[in-house]
This record gives structure tokens, sequence and C-alpha cells, in this order.
């Protein structure tokens, strides 16, 4: 499986999305475009699409890892399988969370914070991780390499919040951009 260190036990794997690994004290992926085979403690999805959620059933049956996302994506989970039965050409397994994150929710790695931000727009629970101080920013499909901006044309966008929430991911000044597909940024 194709994998890049983004740094110290922050590693980006290569699938149907970017999916990132933090190989902490507890063990999280960010998105489930790969169909990882370690260990899982913790699964967190910036946001319901296929690509990010394709593998999530598969390594919640094999780890039990909790899966969390963002409040307000819960509903169009739901509904995930029937709009994208499939995802290149790959069955989407049924996923429904364990909890759900909402803004100024904190996940503890063990030596990182992941603070959880609200970035409604390319969906409308779309959420984003800022560690604060090694100034890293997962920032899910709102914001790409060269400023590109996510799709705000899908059944659950919110196109009116879109603007805000790149310019909050912005303004963050974060060190390294980890979007959900693409190259990543180092600032
Ligand atoms: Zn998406
Ligand atoms: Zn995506």
């Amino acid at each position: 499986m194709v994998f890049q260190k983004i740094i110290n036990k922050v590693f980006l794997y290569h699938g149907s999305c970017n999916s990132y690994y933090i190989d902490d004290e507890v063990k999280i992926l960010i998105d489930a475009g790969v169909d990882l085979d370690k260990k899982i403690d913790l699964l967190v999805l910036t946001h319901f699409h296929p690509d990010h959620a394709l593998f999530a059933r598969r390594i919640k049956d094999r780890t039990n890892c909790r899966i969390l996302i963002g409040h307000r994506d819960l509903e169009p989970l739901k509904l995930l399988t029937k709009v994208w039965p499939t995802w290149e050409g790959k069955k989407i397994g049924e996923v429904l969370p364990d909890g759900l994150l909402k803004e100024g929710d904190v996940i503890n790695t063990g030596s990182m914070i992941l603070k959880v931000l609200e970035v409604p727009g390319h969906t409308i629970g779309s959420i984003a991780f800022f560690e604060p101080v090694k100034k890293i920013l997962f920032t899910g499909d709102t914001l790409f390499a060269h400023g590109v901006t996510g799709r705000i044309d899908f059944p659950y966008s919110d196109s009116q919040s879109m603007d805000e929430s790149v310019e909050r991911l912005k303004s963050l000044k974060a060190d390294i951009i980890l979007p959900g597909h693409g190259e990543i940024i180092r600032v």
C-alpha cells in the first residue's frame, strides 16, 4: 500500500481519497479511502461522501474501532448506500457512527490534540482537524493545494457557508495542510 510519512507518527495513504493514519497512543485513521490493515482505535470521517467512507464498514468489522463523523453529516451518511451503492466498482458497506463530532470537540491522540472545526460547505456536516502545536490541518474536501476549494453542487452541500469555511481554514496559518485529495501543502 502506497504511503508517505508526513511528520513523526502521521502517515498519508493513497486510495479513493487521502487517508491519514496517526500512529500514536490512540491509533486514528482519518477517512476510510483505504482498507488499512493496521490497529485502528478510532476512525474519523471528515464527511459522509463515498470516497471517504468506502472501507469504513470493513475496517469496523475487522478492528471494532469507533467511528465518528460531524453531527450534521449523520442524516446523509444514513442514506449513503442508497445514493451510492458502489464506488469505483466496490460495494459500500452500510455504516453508522458510534459518536458525533461538533465544533470545539478535541481528540487526544496521546502526543497530539486534534481540534474539531465545523466547516460546512462541501457537505453540511464537513469537519476539519487542527493540531495547534504542530500546526497541521486536515481539511477534508474543503480546501486543496493551490487554493482549490471543494465542490458545493452535491445534494447536502451548503454552498452559502463554503466561503466562510475556507477563509476560516486559511486563517489558521497551518504549516502543513493535509487535504482529502491531491498533494499536501507545506507552507
Ligand atoms: Zn467529498
Ligand atoms: Zn473526496
